[in-house]
């Protein structure tokens, strides 16, 4: 956001037109302009080296969503889902947000690729049951098309439902086939397919060729409903803290759900890093702005509100900070003592910082020596900065 801002022109303008949306490590970076959108790759892959990761080449490619790119076609694939524009007349069209029909149409469907990985692993499924009972491959068949299904509801898939329903219908028939070589079709219809009725008395027939065994029947990926999805606008954060969302959701923690509340209302639902909204799904931690290893309390005007990932981010860059100051302090100190030693053994007064210097060393030698002999354990480590909303929580990898 910091990047659209920077941009040439209209600043409202580019920041309305960049979308970036982000994904676990996944993400996609949407723009009109090419130039944009190669400038927005060089921001990142420097972003990303900051904090020790990189882009990678193979994963990361530019498209058009209306029409062929370099080497690919039009579209591009997102957390499994496709997400291409087409060439539509008027009455189809999308219009923008002044009302102009644009002539195109977005649609967003399951990759091809996650079509056929789906329906390969039903057909290894078959393939490997040739001998089981029917129910078996029922109940083995289900978990698989009520998941991917699920998944795929809020886009528009109808079309592709009822394709892969034919093509399992298909691919079961020629199961059947192969159990029973010598019986008639109609048989095996009679063993393997039924037909299902209204259960209000009526008994008028809903559906033929229904694939069951006793209360046994196979799921249909048609059946699913499809449901449609709203945007969560950025502009319009849902989470301002007056909003019981996220307390309810943070109640379930075990620490700080006021706190999680009052940050949110104290940073008008924006995080303090990136200073984005917090949309739903977002992971949020509290984090000390100055950390409780240096000293930091746990009190309102020390804390603030991030994403996870921003947190991973900021605490990168802390620990890279602290370490840096630690080497040149480190060093330093090191330049100091050779200067101390050499004045030393040649009979030069010290300075009074020197001075100084030699007599902690010292102490801290005997210190140590003390504890070296036994009576003191070193309970009293400094750790990193303990994070105070985390529970079990993955470590960022590489893209
Ligand atoms: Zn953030």
């Amino acid at each position: 956001m910091q990047f659209a801002e920077s941009l040439k022109g209209n600043k409202i303008h580019n920041k309305s037109n960049l979308t970036f949306v982000r994904y676990a490590d996944d993400f996609v970076i949407l723009h009109q302009n090419i130039n944009v959108i190669l400038e927005a790759k060089k921001i990142i892959s420097e972003w990303l080296k900051e904090v020790g990761l990189e882009i990678s080449e193979n994963k990361t490619s530019i498209r058009h969503t209306l029409i062929p790119y370099e080497d690919f076609e039009a579209g591009f694939d997102f957390l499994g889902f496709n997400i291409r524009q087409y060439p539509v007349g008027k009455h189809n069209s999308a219009k923008n947000s002044k009302g102009i029909t644009l002539g195109i149409k977005t649609l967003i469907k399951p990759s091809k690729k996650k079509i056929l990985e789906h329906y390969n692993k039903i057909e290894q499924t078959i393939n490997e049951n040739m001998t089981a009972k029917q129910f078996s491959l029922i109940q083995l068949l289900n978990p698989q098309i009520r998941g991917w299904s699920n998944y795929y509801r809020t886009v528009v898939s109808k079309e592709i439902f009822s394709d892969l329903d034919d093509l399992i219908w298909k691919r079961l028939w020629r199961w059947c086939k192969r159990r029973h070589p010598n019986k008639s079709s109609k048989w095996i219809k009679g063993k393997y397919f039924h037909s299902e009725f209204r259960q209000d008395g009526t008994g008028i027939r809903i559906r033929n060729w229904v694939f069951k065994e006793d209360n046994f029947t196979l799921l249909k990926h048609d059946d699913t409903e499809i449901i449609r999805h709203t945007k969560v606008k950025d502009i319009a954060s849902p989470f301002n803290g007056d909003d019981t969302y996220w307390a309810t959701r943070m109640g379930r923690h075990p620490e700080l759900p006021l706190t999680v509340t009052r940050l949110l209302k104290d940073q008008k639902g924006k995080c303090n890093y990136c200073n984005l909204n917090f949309k739903d799904g977002d992971r949020m931690e509290v984090d000390h702005i100055t950390p409780k290893s240096k000293g930091g309390k746990t009190e309102y005007k020390n804390l603030q509100l991030l994403h996870r990932h921003c947190h991973d981010t900021k605490t990168a860059n802390d620990i890279k900070a602290e370490k840096e100051a630690k080497e040149k302090e480190d060093r330093r100190y090191e330049e100091m003592m050779e200067v101390i030693f050499i004045k030393l053994s040649s009979n030069i007064d010290l300075t009074e910082e020197e001075g100084k210097i030699y007599i902690d060393s010292y102490k801290r030698q005997t210190k140590r020596k003390k504890s070296k002999q036994g009576c003191t354990h070193n309970k009293s480590r400094v750790t990193g900065e303990p994070y105070e909303a985390k529970v079990s929580r993955t470590v960022l990898r590489r893209a």
